[in-house]
């Protein structure tokens, strides 16, 4: 009987814990945060956006520290364990106590000497000394300064979730859950290190690319930070900082960008076709050369095919590009199920013979003996 309350305290305490720390849409709308719940003890974003989020990342430091020592109360008040496991050396929940202590004691020893300092030690303080003006000019200024431009109708923020990122006229910006970074814009370098596809992410269920991007700072002292960007917001931001894409990854902005690279990855694995006649510029884009061909190649026998449409081959000639053929692929697809686009079936933009992802050809260009002799 102990043993199993003890079992659905922990089962219920981890899902709070979870809640807590990495609360959904729903929670968050529900306003069960720790920002809501100490809104009066918290001076608003909009009057004093330093002072709201230096309290609010101080707030959330304390709240998830003291979860650890929470639980082990929770255990001997709610969960029937007895209160001599807690007796150091005896009992058997004694070290999970002193971890629950020294974890509650550092975060808290750490927050209450910014607070007491009134928030003079604190980093985000540290880097907005370095932008008084005259020698008069404390951070305090600084701050002002930015929670002016806070106020201000010129600014891009990300949709608010754990992360947030905040562009204003001269700071970026960057929330997380108990640190904030700042940095000047007129000192930021912004680069596109390394991106990542989420299915669903947990607060949005549509698919998305999720960007991770290091910002360093020209002047020293400032402390580079990485924040993670959704690739919609991508050119938005890309407007306002210069962002440096060395490695040139794609960013995909919306869905019809994650489809285009998926169809084309997808058909880098057809069987390729050799081709040696000159090609004029694809009739979609004017701009790419065709890379592609529709001849029918998949098996169009099985059982499964014949019930929905057929494909059909087709003897156009090579007319489009890739990326063209998969908007128009796209163009032709239920909107409302794109995971099954992939699948679908669509009428070749030139002659309207079927066709499907398996018969679209990868091109391998060969020189005709006229054109080749002209390049040496
Ligand atoms: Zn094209
Ligand atoms: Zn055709
Ligand atoms: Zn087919």
């Amino acid at each position: 009987m102990i043993a199993s309350d003890g079992v659905w305290f922990t089962i219920t305490y981890a899902l709070l814990t979870l809640c807590v720390m990495a609360p959904t849409g729903e929670i968050i709308d529900s306003g069960l945060t720790v920002s809501r719940m100490l809104k009066g003890f918290i001076v608003e974003e909009h009057t004093d956006f330093i002072a709201h989020h230096l309290s609010l990342t101080a707030a959330n430091t304390i709240v998830h520290s003291i979860l650890p020592l929470g639980y082990v109360f929770g255990l001997v008040i709610f969960g029937g364990a007895s209160p001599e496991t807690l007796i150091p050396f005896k009992g058997n929940l004694w070290p999970l106590l002193l971890v629950a202590v020294v974890l509650g004691g550092y975060a808290l020893n750490k927050t209450s000497r910014h607070y007491l300092s009134k928030w003079s030690t604190h980093p985000v303080a540290k880097v907005l000394s370095l932008y008084t003006l005259e020698s008069d000019d404390s951070w305090r200024r600084v701050a002002e300064r930015l929670n002016a431009e806070f106020r201000g109708p010129d600014k891009f923020s990300t949709a608010g979730g754990i992360t947030r990122t905040i562009v204003l006229p001269s700071w970026l910006i960057h929330l997380e859950t108990y640190e904030m970074h700042l940095i000047h814009i007129a000192d930021a370098k912004l680069k596109v290190i390394g991106s990542a596809e989420h299915l669903v992410s947990h607060l949005d269920a549509s698919g998305l690319q999720c960007l991770t991007i290091l910002v360093e700072s020209r002047r020293e002292r400032v402390p580079s930070f990485t924040l993670q960007l959704n690739s919609s917001d991508y050119d938005e931001l890309r407007q306002r900082l210069p962002l440096e894409n060395s490695k040139n990854i794609p960013i995909h902005r919306n869905l019809s960008d994650r489809f285009i690279e998926a169809f084309r990855a997808n058909v880098r694995l057809n069987p390729t076709l050799e081709y040696d006649e000159e090609l004029d510029s694809c009739i979609g884009c004017m701009q790419a050369q065709p890379d592609v061909v529709l001849r029918k190649l998949c098996d169009n026998d099985s059982e499964e095919t014949i019930r929905s449409t057929r494909c059909v081959g087709c003897l156009c000639r090579p007319l489009w590009c890739s990326s063209c053929l998969a908007r128009w692929f796209a163009s032709r697809q239920d909107p409302d199920a794109p995971h099954t686009w992939l699948r679908g079936k669509c009428p070749c933009p030139t002659c309207r013979s079927t066709f499907c992802l398996l018969d679209v050809q990868p091109l391998i260009l060969r020189k005709t003996p006229g054109t080749s002799a002209s390049s040496t």
